[in-house]
């Protein structure tokens, strides 16, 4: 993957904060498989969980995130559909709430990592040897 200098444009892409340019899951969004993360960066070798637990903050990270889809999603039925009834708007905001999952979990715990994963961007930094990375298959 070629390597991202921005980090703004990094953490959406959803690559190592080190290197930008090792993948932080090992799986596409919309795969069941959408949660898994390697250790380390396939990359750089940057530890992708710095402690223990590290990723107990990224739930109040998704909280946020669940109130904002939570009220857009409330407020465009409201406007949208005219005020419809309770049961629209539940359904709604369930449906929005379950599609967005994997991209408010992916960006949670990308936040975690970026703002209080202790890691900054390093162009240098040292690359694992060819026989050290996975293949392209
Ligand atoms: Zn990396």
């Amino acid at each position: 993957m070629p390597r991202i200098e921005s980090s703004a444009l990094a953490f959406v892409a959803l690559r190592c904060p080190r290197c930008h340019e090792g993948p932080l899951f090992t799986h596409p969004a919309l795969s069941f498989k959408f949660a898994r993360m390697p250790d380390n960066c396939p990359i750089c070798g940057q530890a992708y969980e710095p402690e223990p637990g590290f990723y107990w903050g990224a739930m109040f990270v998704s909280y946020g995130f669940s109130v904002a889809i939570f009220a857009i999603s409330g407020v465009l039925c409201y406007y949208l559909l005219g005020d419809p009834a309770v049961w629209v708007y539940v359904l709604t905001v369930a449906v929005a709430s379950f599609a967005l999952m994997p991209l408010v979990f992916r960006y949670s715990r990308a936040i975690m990592l970026y703002l209080f994963g202790g890691v900054s961007y390093k162009p240098d930094a040292p690359r694992k040897s060819p026989l050290e990375q996975p293949s392209a298959s």
